[in-house]
């Protein structure tokens, strides 16, 4: 191994290896180190095992909808727990043995290792001093387990463990109603395990009380759903006792879902002489992803800020390119990021673009909505449940953002996140094609209810031939 290198880029995860594949173009003078198992988080404990076992549970949770459907024996079906979770590891060791091709053949320049920063520009990797031009940080993020709760032993699940089960217990509390709460509390719901769920605030990072109610009736029509208090627990008499204000649940084992925190302890920070923020952050720019004005990027989770797939992805691409910048004597370029877009893999699913309704708060808008309890396609498959809100600029129409707990949110959002980008208005919106009949047309019911409080406009959804002018009335109805 080396002991000087262009860049080094500390952690594999996704935003390790989107680092990597810009530094691998321009620059042979590399070194890749990785603490822990390789495979990125995402592929082995995180989206991907997640979506496997989401998938199982609400297949089987649609026997529930057979019956009114006229098809009959949907009793007889059970669900299998060993079979479902040997299916979750065996996609997982699928997806996890595609993300380690990008590490193939890279010899000596991927270790295994626990790196500590000495200073701007140098590192420790397995007792060994390293100095590099450029260094990219993408440590990922752990688990919060309140230390206490440790002494649960094997029955503290986090979703490091959870995929690893044999079977599941009958009866799980999970702690933290984040995405990750939502998403696992509902899938072992689902999957027949007596779930309890306790949460602070809002579900699945939504901020609008409207949305966020429409989501919680719904899934407290799945499982215990205790909202508010904060979550003591305690082992008693071999099983495991989980207490929230008057809430009360006996249970076999805890999921701690109460969110993720950075891997930046014992990584050497306070060795940059750059001042750390109450959490122990560097101050970063989240368009170059440098910290202060040193050779250092922080790209991912591990920089506390956006912890989601994509993100980590575009922030590793930019790490890589501006370390390769930085090691050139070059400035780091800035980088426009993505509309903000997040997906709860519940159903409904719970969906935010652009900006959240908590971030609009001194901003002047005008709201429109849809229930999906009446929408057609949503009935036809049984589907007819969740509500989705958008919010718009009231002299403009201009869309700003939305939320939502609606079936197919997942694919609305997309849509939502293109126009946001697009700054498209919520006429321009709505001379979009809707086909009939499909979910979509939920979506414009609510443009129309924004388009309802605009200044008065054309006669018609359509643009006059030759214009580009407004719309106004509701056309094809
Ligand atoms: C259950 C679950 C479900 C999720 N579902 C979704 C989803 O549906 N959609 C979505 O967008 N996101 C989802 N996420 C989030 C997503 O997985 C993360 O945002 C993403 O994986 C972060 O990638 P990363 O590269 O920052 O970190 P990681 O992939 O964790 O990589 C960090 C690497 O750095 C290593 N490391 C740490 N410290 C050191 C050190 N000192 N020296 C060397 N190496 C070190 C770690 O061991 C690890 O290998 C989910 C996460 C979880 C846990």
């Amino acid at each position: 191994m080396n002991t000087h290198y262009e860049v080094v880029i500390v952690g594999a995860g996704s935003a390790g290896l989107a680092a990597l594949r810009e530094v691998k173009k321009r620059t042979q003078d590399f070194l890749l180190v990785n603490d822990g198992p390789w495979g990125t988080t995402c592929a082995r404990v995180g989206c991907m095992p997640s979506k496997v076992l989401i998938e199982a549970a609400n297949a089987y949770h649609r026997r529930g909808a057979f019956e009114e459907f006229g098809i009959r024996g949907a009793g007889a079906l059970s669900v299998d727990l060993p079979a479902v979770l040997r299916r979750v590891r065996r996609l997982r060791d699928g997806f996890v043995k595609g993300t380690l091709q990008a590490t193939d053949g890279l010899g000596e320049r991927a270790v295994s290792g626990r790196a500590r920063l000495l200073g701007p520009g140098r590192l420790e990797v397995n007792g060994r001093e390293i100095s590099a031009r450029a260094i990219v940080l993408a440590t990922g993020s752990s688990p919060v387990v309140p230390p206490a709760w440790r002494s649960l032993g094997e029955r503290l699940l986090t979703t490091d463990t959870l995929f690893e089960l044999e079977s599941l217990p009958p009866r799980i509390a999970v702690v933290g109603l984040g995405a990750i709460g939502v998403e696992m509390a509902q899938a072992l719901a689902r999957l027949g395990i007596a779930v309890s769920a306790f949460g602070r605030g809002h579900l699945g990072g939504l901020s609008d009380a409207k949305v966020s109610a429409a989501a919680t009736a719904l899934l407290g029509g799945e499982f215990a759903l205790h909202l508010g208090a904060e979550a003591e627990v305690t082992a008693a008499d071999g099983a495991i006792r989980v207490r929230a204000g008057d809430a009360e649940a006996t249970v076999d084992a805890v999921l701690a879902a109460l969110g993720r925190r950075p891997n930046l302890a014992g990584l050497g920070l306070e060795t940059l002489g750059v001042t750390l923020d109450a959490r122990g952050m560097p101050p970063f720019d989240p368009n170059t992803q440098q910290v202060a004005d040193q050779p250092l990027f922080l790209a991912g989770d591990a920089n506390g800020a956006r912890a989601l797939l994509h993100e980590a992805a575009d922030e590793g691409h930019i790490a890589g390119l501006n370390a390769v910048r930085v090691a050139n004597g070059e400035k780091p370029a800035c980088y426009a990021r993505r509309t903000p877009l997040a997906i709860v893999f519940s159903e409904p699913n719970i969906a935010v673009a652009g900006r959240r309704h908590a971030d609009l708060a001194d901003t002047p808008i005008i709201e429109g909505e849809v229930d999906f309890a009446r929408q057609g396609r949503a009935r036809a498959g049984q589907r007819n449940h969740g509500l989705m809100r958008l919010y718009a600029e009231p002299e403009t129409g201009k869309l700003l953002g939305a939320e939502m707990c609606a079936p197919a949110a997942e694919h609305m959002a997309h849509l939502l996140a293109l126009a946001l980008d697009r700054g498209m208005t919520v006429r321009e919106l709505l001379r979009l094609p809707f086909y009939h009949p499909v979910l979509e047309e939920g979506l414009r019911s609510a443009l129309r209810e924004l388009a309802a409080q605009l200044p008065a406009a054309g006669e018609s959804d359509l643009n006059s031939c030759g214009s580009f002018e407004g719309i106004g009335a509701e056309a094809l109805e």
